[in-house]
């Protein structure tokens, strides 16, 4: 389960001050030192924990919390505040464009989920009465396109194909045409990943970019490869401007060290969250409801 051991190590050091009378400013120190370790260990970046500690320093110690009635408990609702405001505050809907169709571009590397995803949307979606086309880009592994088809049938979403011989700038194009044509509102194009981030493959969903120029730019990444997620997250940010993040996976038992460090370091927000393998298996994230479940 993912947050399991932070949860609990926030939860212990956390337990110290929840039922005292008094607080000293080193009993401050001592149990903000703790959720700092949690933190790391959760595989949380560090500028992100340094931060986090010192905000809640600075807030516990500049409202007269300490000498409040009940200082544990009002210490632990500034962390609960923390938490929420590191992971985005509220839940970030997904941009539908006035004039149809919708293009939401989905990126990331290969084995993050992302075809996964891209039909979990195209589920999601149709379950709110649109009609969504997926379109497979991925022209390098003729296995992803079957597996698009795959997905898509499973979920009653047509998709949009032309094998692995022409251009993905050119699939994306005529994908578009093919959902104007045939009134599907939204366009999910489902790009190529691979193993690691290569120039080749950030110019190529760049150009799909500016050609389709897309309402969402979702970018899918593993949460079970915590820091790493966080770095490829800011290099596909600052190549093609994301607008989200949809982190999968998070029903594995990563450490959730990614799920609190993207927002701080890329500025954009998980807008979804994969708790499996099957295909109605995406969630909308809930910054408020994550801290809550962290701090138990
Ligand atoms: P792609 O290479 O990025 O297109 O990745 P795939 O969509 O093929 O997914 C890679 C593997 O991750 C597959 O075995 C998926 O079933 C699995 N997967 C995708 N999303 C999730 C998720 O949210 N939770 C779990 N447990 N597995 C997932």
């Amino acid at each position: 389960m993912i947050f399991e051991s932070l949860s609990e190590k926030l939860q212990n050091s956390l337990d110290k001050l929840r039922g005292k009378g008094k607080i000293t400013e080193k009993d401050l120190d001592l149990a903000l030192r703790e959720v700092r370790l949690a933190l790391l260990e959760a595989d949380v970046n560090y500028k992100v924990v340094k931060d986090f500690i010192s905000d809640i320093k600075a807030r516990a110690l500049g409202s007269e919390v300490l000498e409040s009635l009940n200082p544990g408990q009002q210490v632990i609702k500034i962390v609960y505040d923390e938490l929420t405001n590191l992971m985005g505050e509220k839940e970030e809907k997904l941009n539908f464009s006035s004039k149809p169709p919708t293009i939401i571009l989905m990126c990331g590397l290969q084995g993050s989920g992302k075809t996964t995803t891209s039909g979990k949307l195209a589920f999601n979606l149709k379950k709110q009465n649109k009609r969504p086309l997926l379109v497979a880009c991925d022209v390098y592994r003729p296995a992803a396109i079957k597996q698009l088809e795959v997905v898509g049938e499973k979920v009653g979403v047509p998709v949009f194909s032309m094998g692995t011989n022409v251009n993905p700038v050119d699939i994306a194009k005529a994908g578009i045409e093919h959902a104007t044509k045939n009134g599907n509102d939204v366009v999910i194009i489902d790009t190529a990943g691979r193993l690691h981030i290569d120039t080749d493959l950030m110019e190529e969903i760049f150009t799909i970019k500016n050609v389709t120029n897309p309402n969402e730019i979702l970018l899918v990444l593993d949460a079970m490869t915590g820091q790493d997620a966080v770095n490829v997250a800011e290099t596909f940010n600052e190549k093609l401007d994301i607008t989200g993040v949809v982190l999968t996976k998070m029903d594995g038992d990563a450490r959730g060290g990614a799920a609190l460090s993207l927002r701080s370091v890329t500025h954009k927000p998980i807008k979804f969250v994969g708790m499996g393998e099957k295909l109605d298996q995406l969630e909308p994230f809930y910054p408020d409801r994550m801290a809550s479940r962290i701090l138990g």
